[in-house]
């Protein structure tokens, strides 16, 4: 019977609005007991010592791209959970845009059972259509007997009006959430960066912010219509934003997700014409980004996700236009909150922790988000006041296409714990 005792670490959980001293036992991958002091029980029970750290329930990424199969020359499972590991993540979720397509039950349990070996949970996401073509609805209802949580055609999006419909009148059945990539491509073209006064400056085709809107208003109203949970992958523009709050306001379900580089980073950062900073959507304007900032503070984004979508350096290393589309992120989410929003004292931990791990639990129906006796032994510790350069050599993915490379982040992940296992961190 394996034992880890918790000490000395400040437990921060919303879900129960704790934000104190607090000592933890895991016993056999669960929660045993949490209370303010827990001598050692035997011997053989480990501890690991928490003092002036955070420990929170394990985050939780609902969007990451983890290549595998297909593209294990960018990513795999292994690697790919291993940068969730350091990252602090106990459980993701894989979009299912591979090679084969997870759009069939044999791929996602190709997926469910080589992750059963890697060191935190996943979860992969269906596709909408067959091969992401938007023409045909995948094995929706198998995929959904196997275990998953969701559907998505993430980097494309579903253009027919009546295959969204079917989509998400189908669902129903099934307890699923839609993530939705919103982009109206006949808006988006050929287009690289966000259309404005950058975009024109540096003679790059843009992409209206109205792309992605015209989707959002598209899918609010089939949610409200068929009363289906839709979330919003990714979501970038001040326009989105207030359609989302209203939608919300008539109690329609749905939900969305922004990443850090989108609450972070502005269009302005293309000048150089690093292609670390090019991804869908494009990076906005500052007045996108603030807006992003204070939807995000006010909870009319309920998630943090990291679109970690690793890309190979030769790849991304080319003419501007000719690199692909995306960013990684699991290894610098946690820390770049930490400095840009915690230290800065726009957002407090409590506010972190539920858009890191309570709310993607909730919101997807996933196991976690809780510190309490009795929950999975799903536990990030961090040391918020760790400094770290993010560098190619210490990023552990196979991918280092990241906007923070070369920047001093604040916050490290001590130790990862997942189903009650030390995943990241020596004892
Ligand atoms: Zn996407």
């Amino acid at each position: 019977m394996s034992k880890l005792l918790i000490k000395n670490g400040k437990a921060v959980d919303p879900s129960a609005g704790m934000n104190k001293n607090f000592d933890i036992l895991i016993e056999n991958g669960i929660i045993k007991k949490l209370s303010k002091s827990i001598s050692r029980i035997s011997k053989t029970t480990k501890v690991i010592d928490a003092k002036n750290c955070i420990v929170t329930p394990g985050l939780i990424d609902v969007h990451t791209h983890l290549r595998d199969p297909g593209y294990e020359d960018k990513e795999d499972i292994f690697s790919g959970t291993a940068a969730a590991a350091k990252g602090g993540f106990t459980t993701i979720m894989c979009m299912p845009n591979t090679d084969p397509v997870l759009d069939n039950v044999s791929g996602i349990r190709y997926v469910f059972d080589k992750s059963s070996k890697a060191p935190v949970k996943v979860f992969p996401v269906g596709a909408i259509s067959k091969k992401l073509e938007g023409k045909e609805l995948a094995e929706i209802g198998r995929m959904a007997q196997e275990g998953i949580k969701a559907i998505s055609d993430d980097g494309q999006c579903i253009q027919s009006s009546i295959l969204m419909r079917n989509a998400v009148e189908y669902i129903k059945m099934f307890n699923l959430v839609l993530i939705e990539h919103a982009e109206d491509t006949a808006l988006s073209g050929d287009g690289q960066i966000n259309e404005g006064y950058i975009s024109t400056k540096l003679g790059l085709p843009g992409i209206p912010s109205l792309s992605e809107s015209f989707i959002v208003a598209r899918d609010i109203l089939l949610s409200e219509y068929f009363d289906t949970p839709i979330h919003f992958a990714h979501i970038s523009s001040r326009k989105s934003l207030e359609l989302i709050k209203n939608a919300k306001k008539r109690k329609v379900k749905v939900t969305c997700e922004v990443t850090p580089h989108h609450l972070i980073f502005n269009e302005e950062y293309l000048q150089t014409f690093d292609p670390n900073f090019k991804m869908k959507p494009p990076l906005g304007s500052e007045s996108d980004r603030k807006a992003l900032e204070s939807s995000f503070k006010d909870g009319t984004i309920d998630i943090l996700a990291t679109d970690h979508a690793p890309h190979r350096i030769d790849e991304k290393e080319r003419e501007f236009s000719l690199a692909p589309f995306g960013v990684v992120g699991l290894e610098t989410a946690l820390s770049a909150m930490i400095s840009f929003f915690i230290n800065t004292k726009k957002m407090t931990w409590l506010e972190l922790v539920e858009r890191m791990s309570v709310k993607p639990a909730e919101i997807f129906g996933l196991e976690g988000g809780s510190l309490l006796e009795g929950a999975p032994a799903d536990i990030t510790i961090i040391n918020p006041s760790g400094k770290w350069v993010v560098t190619e050599d210490n990023l552990v993915g196979k991918s280092k296409n990241s906007p923070f490379l070369n920047m001093e982040l604040t916050g490290t992940v001590k130790f990862t714990i997942a189903n009650g296992q030390v995943v990241y961190g020596q004892i």
